[in-house]
């Protein structure tokens, strides 16, 4: 299969043909074998516009929607992240090929395991899988500048927004149903927090405990 070439047409057909995506996103998104964060049978639909299962109920999120997220994070090369449900890793490869460290965190004991192992296999060093609740966030590495969260409850866990630096913005689904979730976008200003909607979205649900 051409991975390679699949890659470059999800770039073109999914992301830059339905919004203004930065350079560097749409750099990110050509980097990061996809096919390498699913299960080997999945392979050949890896660039599929579609999320995908990748085993303990789980799934690795849309492509459009992982550069939706991360185009709306604003993260630059100096960024800290955190992202909360890591899963397959993937959004966190892209991430780490934009900001300095990112710290992705995943209650799946298994799914985190194979996380790290992808990120040593693919030599991204400034990517650290961790295993644990993330609803708690990474208080040892915070502040962050980004929190991006790939999962959706019923509210925005207070430790994420304790945890986000001044400026920092936290990009999370919020709903009371994983249907009906909308994409939401906080940015911390001193005690105040900016708030936007993003859109409708549905992810899988965020696991408090
Ligand atoms: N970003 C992932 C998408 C994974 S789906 C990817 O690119 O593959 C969301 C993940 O969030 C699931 O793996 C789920 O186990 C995890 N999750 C749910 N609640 C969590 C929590 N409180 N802490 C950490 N991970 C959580």
């Amino acid at each position: 299969m051409d991975f390679a070439g699949e890659r470059e047409t999800m770039v073109t057909n999914q992301i830059a043909a339905r919004g203004d995506f930065d350079r560097a996103v749409l750099d990110a998104m050509r980097a990061v074998p996809r096919e390498k964060f699913v299960p080997d049978i999945l392979a050949s639909r890896a660039y599929d516009d579609r999320p995908l299962p990748i085993g303990e109920d789980q799934t690795i999120s849309q492509p459009f929607v992982v550069a939706y997220m991360i185009e709306a994070a604003k993260i630059g090369k100096d960024s800290r992240v955190l992202e909360v449900g890591a899963g397959s890793g993937y959004a966190a490869a892209v991430i780490g090929q934009i900001a300095a460290q990112v710290f992705g965190m995943e209650r799946h004991r298994t799914l985190a395991e194979a996380a790290r192992n992808r990120m040593a296999e693919l030599g991204y060093g400034n990517v650290h899988i961790l295993d644990g609740d993330g609803s708690k966030g990474l208080p040892e590495e915070a502040p962050f500048d980004v929190i991006i969260v790939s999962a959706g409850g019923e509210d925005i866990p207070e430790a994420l927004c304790d945890q986000l630096a001044d400026g920092g913005r936290l990009v999370i689904p919020v709903g009371p149903h994983h249907l009906a979730q909308d994409l939401l976008k906080l940015t911390k200003r001193g005690d105040e927090f900016e708030r936007e909607s993003l859109g409708g979205v549905r992810f899988v649900p965020l696991v408090e405990g």
